[in-house]
C-alpha cells in the first residue's frame, strides 16, 4: 500500500547521505523502527504496548508511589545488564503496571540490539497449560517447550501474577520455572494486582501464588508498591 511507504526513503530502506562531500547510501530510520517492532512482537509484547517508552509513562502528580515506580524502572534500564535483582510491581488494577513492564522491554530492546527478552501474562500461561491438564491428551512437548523458553530467556517479564487460580500441576510448573531462573541467576520482572498485606484486599499475593513461589520472589525481586491515590489524605 502506497500510503504506508516511508517518506524518507520511499520504501527502499535506504537514503542518500552526504559525508565529507561523498554521497553514501545509509539505512533509513524506518528500518530501525521495523526491526524494533519485529523484536517487540517476537518478545510477545502486547500490541497496544509495542513501542511504549518510559518517558510517556506519566505518573499522577498526586501519587508519589507511581513516580517512585517510574524511577525504579529507569534505574533498572540504566543499570542493565549489571542488575542482580528483578522488580516486583505490586499495584491495583489500572495503575499502569503492564505499561511499565513493556516500556522497560522497549527501551532495553532499543539499547541492546540482541537482548533476549520475553513477556508472558499469567492467564495466557495458565490457559496454555490447561490444555495439558488432562493427562490423556497432554501435549508435553509444546508445554515443555514453553516452560523451557520462559526458564531460559535472558530477561523474563511476568505480568498479572496470581490473576487466576491454578491446579497443583500448573503450580508445580510455574514454581519450577521461577526456581530454575533463581538457580541460574536470571533476572525476572513481575507485576501483580496483589499486595503482601491484606488490609485493603481479600487475598494476599502469597494466597494467590502460594508460599513457595512468594518466597522465591522475595529472593529474586525488589518490591515496588504502587498504591492508588488516597483521596482521604488529599482532602484531609
Ligand atoms: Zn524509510
Amino acid at each position: 500500500m502506497k500510503q504506508n511507504l516511508c517518506k524518507l526513503c520511499n520504501g527502499t530502506g535506504w537514503v542518500i547521505k552526504k559525508e565529507n562531500g561523498v554521497e553514501l547510501a545509509v539505512r533509513c530510520k524506518c528500518q530501525d523502527l521495523d526491526i524494533f517492532i519485529t523484536k517487540g512482537e517476537k518478545a510477545n509484547i502486547p500490541p497496544r504496548f509495542l513501542g511504549a517508552e518510559l518517558r510517556i509513562y506519566n505518573p499522577d502528580p498526586n501519587n508519589p508511589s507511581q513516580e517512585k515506580a517510574k524511577k525504579k524502572a529507569r534505574k533498572f534500564i540504566d543499570n542493565y545488564p549489571s542488575v542482580y535483582d528483578g522488580l516486583l510491581f505490586q499495584g491495583s488494577v489500572g495503575i499502569g503496571k503492564t505499561r511499565l513492564l513493556c516500556s522497560i522491554a522497549t527501551e532495553l530492546i532499543k539499547k541492546f540490539k540482541n537482548i533476549d527478552i520475553f513477556y508472558i501474562d499469567w492467564n495466557d500461561l495458565v490457559r496454555e497449560m490447561r490444555s495439558g491438564q488432562d493427562v490423556s491428551s497432554r501435549d508435553f512437548s509444546s508445554i515443555n517447550q514453553l516452560i523451557n523458553k520462559l526458564s531460559e530467556v535472558e530477561l523474563l517479564l511476568f505480568d498479572e501474577l496470581g490473576a487466576s487460580k491454578i491446579s497443583p500441576w500448573v503450580y508445580d510448573n510455574i514454581y519450577y520455572l521461577f526456581n530454575k531462573r533463581y538457580n541460574d541467576k536470571k533476572v525476572t520482572l513481575c507485576a501483580t494486582n496483589y499486595f503482601d498485606d491484606t488490609s485493603n484486599v481479600i487475598e494476599s499475593l502469597s494466597q494467590r501464588v502460594g508460599d513457595r513461589i512468594r518466597s522465591r520472589l522475595y529472593e529474586m525481586t525488589e518490591v515496588v508498591e504502587i498504591r492508588g491515590i488516597d483521596y482521604r489524605l488529599q482532602n484531609g
